[in-house]
């Protein structure tokens, strides 16, 4: 499994789907580009997700907020006091840890040497030491169950600290009295400022959604498996407005229309589950998480929160605007109008760049295709016709006989509805794996018969079956395959 992760990788940066940032200067930790293919790809998934949340939905509208904000909303949010990670550095070799990991670690390594009664003591413990943000106790913890260093084994730590997440820089010029700006670590928080704004100019009516993808800044103290945690990264995020009272109704209701999203590309639903959140956030009043089964365990993907009126409260409180909503539909309860109200929030927030490696992880196989006299095999990735950067790719048998221009023909009548690859070079064999390899669903063959009767061969990625149709259909018969 830990193999196949890292053929994934390796697959990702071959194609031109992920690139490590500044890479020609031995590269920049935690940072990502995307290339030629993987920039299709993520345009593909957030379409994917606008559509689902912003277009198939009335009572959803969409914005895009700024990355840099008044400073006094992270006040207000909670991110300046408490968006923190407890690390601890080990003195000899100045490497610094995430406490509360090298404890999950250890806890793990229980688990496989069977050592139940230990990982189950520590895992309490180490729950309550960082519900209590007991400092001083999850390094006594880290002692006691002799936690070494995982590069250097000699051990001389130093105590835990709180590390906070966000980016900080200056804003303007940096003369006297620049003020210290935030990189947003979440894009949330656009949203809730801007909550009056678009249910005013909008005239939206409790409840409704605004939705933002944009990216999102943590200094994270490790970063770990690829593009999992980036310090660096895109969210897509949806903030829903509900009356109190009935936010936990919709908070379910949210819970099973995300997982249906996921499932809905076809994924083996046995690849995802739920985990409920035991400790909640302070905001929050219920909160899960959708898991993905990546090669190296179930991870959160997705998280759905029900952060009640903690946020708009907040910032009514700290920029001393009312933040509240007329309701005028009646009560049935009292016969009066609902009125006044700050409304309710429940939160969905997916990490484009995890979603990305989800559909990459889910989709990558190494296919054995050997027969009885012949040892064979090819690397194909399934995507979801849909989120594949190519939606087809035409191809002359030869570069020569008018072959390549009716190619050309055949292309530019296709290229304004789909995303069209062209190669001529190499065997038609070899061009198929090549397809195959970054996820194009079909490939067109022009032949010889094609310059006759004006039909051509489509050969399928998944099945590798062919058909001969004509060419008056392709752009019918692609717009199908490759739709929702
Ligand atoms: P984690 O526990 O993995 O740090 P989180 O609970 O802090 O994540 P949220 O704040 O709920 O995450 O953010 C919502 C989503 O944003 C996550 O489900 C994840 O997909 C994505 N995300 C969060 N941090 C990162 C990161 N450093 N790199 C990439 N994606 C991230």
């Amino acid at each position: 499994n830990e193999e196949n992760f890292k053929n994934v990788i390796s697959h990702a940066k071959e194609y031109g789907f992920v690139f490590q940032s500044s890479e020609i200067y031995d590269g920049l930790s935690a940072v990502y580009d995307y290339g030629q293919l993987g920039a299709e790809l993520k345009n593909n998934i957030k379409t994917y997700w606008w559509k689902a949340m912003v277009q198939l939905n009335e009572n959803i509208v969409g914005i895009d907020s700024a990355i840099f904000m008044h400073p006094k909303i992270w006040k207000a949010s909670g991110h300046v006091d408490g968006f923190n990670d407890p690390m601890i550095d080990n003195k000899d070799s100045k490497k610094r840890y995430r406490a509360d990991q090298l404890l999950e670690d250890k806890i793990e390594a229980y688990k496989v040497a069977g050592d139940q009664q230990n990982a189950e003591s520590l895992q309490a413990d180490m729950d309550e030491a960082l519900k209590a943000e007991d400092l001083p106790r999850l390094k006594a913890l880290i002692e006691e169950h002799k936690i070494a260093c995982p590069v250097s084994k000699t051990c001389n730590w130093t105590d835990v600290r709180q590390f906070n997440l966000m980016f900080a820089t200056q804003f303007g010029a940096m003369a006297e009295g620049a003020e210290e700006v935030y990189l947003r670590p979440e894009t949330a928080q656009g949203i809730f400022v801007n909550f009056l704004n678009v249910q005013k100019s909008g005239r939206m009516k409790i409840p409704f959604g605004i939705a933002q993808i944009g990216k999102a800044f943590r200094n994270e103290v490790i970063a770990r498996q690829f593009i999992m945690r980036m310090r660096e990264f895109e969210q897509m995020e949806m903030q829903f407005f509900v009356r109190p009272g009935s936010e936990l109704e919709w908070y379910n209701k949210w819970k099973e229309i995300r997982l249906q999203w996921h499932l809905a590309l076809g994924t083996d639903p046995k690849k995802y589950q739920f985990h409920d959140h035991a400790k909640l956030a302070h905001y929050a009043n219920a909160a899960v998480d959708i898991e993905y089964e990546f090669p190296f365990g179930f991870k959160e993907v997705e998280g759905i929160h029900s952060r009640t009126d903690f946020d708009l409260s907040q910032h009514q409180e700290f920029s001393r605007k009312k933040m509240q909503y007329f309701d005028p539909e009646v009560n049935p309860e009292t016969g009066k109008p609902y009125g006044n109200y700050v409304p309710y929030v429940i939160e969905t927030s997916i990490g484009l760049d995890r979603f990305f490696l989800v559909t990459l992880v889910n989709a990558f196989e190494e296919e054995d295709l050997s027969t009885a006299d012949k040892q064979d095999s090819r690397s194909v990735l399934r995507l979801h016709p849909a989120l594949a950067p190519y939606k087809a790719a035409v191809l002359p048998l030869t570069k020569k006989d008018g072959l390549p221009e009716k190619a050309r023909e055949i292309m530019d009548a296709l290229k304004f509805d789909f995303n069209m690859a062209y190669d001529e070079k190499d065997a038609i064999g070899k061009r198929y794996r090549r397809q195959d390899a970054i996820g194009t669903p079909f490939c067109i063959t022009i032949d010889y018969d094609t310059l006759e009767d004006n039909t051509v061969t489509i050969r399928h990625r998944d099945s590798m079956e062919q058909e001969r149709v004509a060419i008056a259909d392709l752009n019918r018969i692609i717009g199908d395959l490759v739709s929702w």
